[in-house]
């Protein structure tokens, strides 16, 4: 979502006169997209701010914090200084036009964010859907906010209330995007899965199935799913298209019925792997990636033992591993914690070395196949390699030049380094 909103911006600034510049130290004015997830995320992005203002010119330079973190505690860095503009996660749009109007007005420190209850007004649906530069890939928001409020999660406090943009204006965009070149999208939202929920619209697998339906898409990809919203009709849709793609992302959180409860995520470890045999007995071909927390409040090391135990078992591709983080304002954080940094480092040490083994176990099985992937920039490493993801998600680097980005191939892979694939072009 940050990355959309990002894009946003970029276009709002350059509508304004601004340009990109290729380094924070040549730029006058220099713009932070914070994410208020966890606290560490928080203090880097302070400590960032705070060292723009040492750059070269740095007294100068008009230093932005957007995003979250601005939503949340925009007016405290105006009072302190750390920014002079804090813009929430809804201003990305007209980023610019504040900008301009500050450097040719006022300049004095401003907090541009709206209060919680303003938030039913914020959507303006055309600006939300509007495209950002990449060639052919586009981020297409769906939904905006979350009321889901899982107990530890900030999301619902600085993103506002669910709510869906139309079905039609969705559709005919990703027609237009398609009439101008772009050849993937990932349609975006807190819980896609809820999608029309707040408002009348056709279900989630509905507009999936219509997104699939519109000519020139090689693949759709979609971010991010819930488990208790994630119904055996998106299963199905998925089999029906092979542009939607295997690369399923379905956040578990804990392996443990109890803390489930507690993070008020709405579903149990029996729902959870019902979904996943529902997906494997119907796809024939698919990647799974999670997010885990260890160290939740009163998270015994049992129930810790139960989250390694359904990685063991789920076998996931890929997990982003996380130790909890207490956020204030969120219910869990009025729960006492009864686990020390160190133990919480060392079960997600212990988590990150078990995941680890399994995708490296899946991805050696990658080795000989033939897969198709979509080619996404140069490789960093040699300008003779092209880097892509194959339809199930994995990075596969293998020969290659600048025209290769955006199209799609037929990649054999033959070898893997670390958590990448290698692989060689074939009919
Ligand atoms: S579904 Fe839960 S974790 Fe995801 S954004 Fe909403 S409240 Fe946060």
């Amino acid at each position: 979502m940050n990355k959309s909103d990002s894009c946003l911006m970029e276009i709002s600034m350059n509508r304004n006169g601004f340009h990109l510049s290729p380094e924070p130290d040549t730029a006058d004015i220099v713009i932070f997209n914070t994410c208020s997830v966890r606290n560490h995320a928080e203090n880097r992005a302070i400590a960032r701010m705070k060292s723009a203002r040492g750059l070269p010119g740095g007294r100068d330079k008009l230093v932005i914090c957007a995003g979250c973190m601005a939503q949340r505690i925009g007016k405290e860095l105006i009072a302190n200084g750390t920014a002079d503009i804090a813009a929430g996660p809804y201003q990305s749009p007209r980023i610019g036009e504040f900008v301009a109007a500050w450097l040719t007005d006022h300049r004095k420190r401003t907090f541009l964010s709206q209060e919680i209850a303003d938030f039913s007004d914020r959507i303006n649906e055309d600006r939300a859907l509007e495209r950002d530069p990449a060639d052919w890939h586009e981020w297409v928001t769906i939904t905006h906010g979350c009321e889901n409020f899982c107990s530890y999660c900030i999301v619902p406090h600085v993103r506002g209330k669910l709510i869906s943009v139309s079905s039609g204006k969705i559709l005919s965009y990703i027609r237009d995007l398609t009439a101008r070149g772009v050849t993937e999208i990932t349609l975006l939202g807190q819980n896609v899965n809820q999608y029309g929920m707040d408002c009348g619209e056709i279900p989630f697998f509905r507009l999936l199935e219509k997104t699939a339906s519109i000519e020139g898409l090689n693949r759709i990809n979609f971010l991010t799913s819930h488990p208790k919203d994630f119904s055996n009709d998106i299963i199905s849709v998925i089999k029906d298209h092979r542009t939607i793609s295997r690369a399923i992302h379905l956040p578990l959180q804990s392996g443990s019925d109890r803390i489930l409860t507690l993070m008020n995520r709405g579903y149990l470890m029996k729902d959870y792997r019902g979904i996943i045999d529902v997906i494997a007995a119907e796809l024939d071909d698919f990647s799974l990636s999670t997010d885990l927390i260890v160290g939740f409040p009163g998270e015994t090391v049992d129930e810790y033992r139960e989250t390694l135990r359904a990685v063991e078992t789920l076998q996931f591709d890929e997990a982003y591993t996380y130790a909890y983080s207490p956020r204030s304002g969120t219910a869990a954080f009025d729960l006492p914690e009864t686990i020390t940094p160190d133990e919480k480092r060392d079960r997600l040490a212990e988590l990150i070395e078990v995941q680890r083994n399994i995708s490296r176990t899946k991805l050696e099985g990658r080795i000989d196949r033939t897969e198709e992937m979509i080619i996404e920039a140069i490789s960093k490493k040699s300008s003779r390699d092209v880097v892509g993801k194959t339809f199930l998600n994995h990075p596969v680097v293998l020969p290659g030049v600048p025209e290769d980005i955006g199209k799609i191939i037929r990649v054999r892979i033959t070898g893997l380094k670390g958590a990448t694939l290698y692989g060689e072009r074939t009919a």
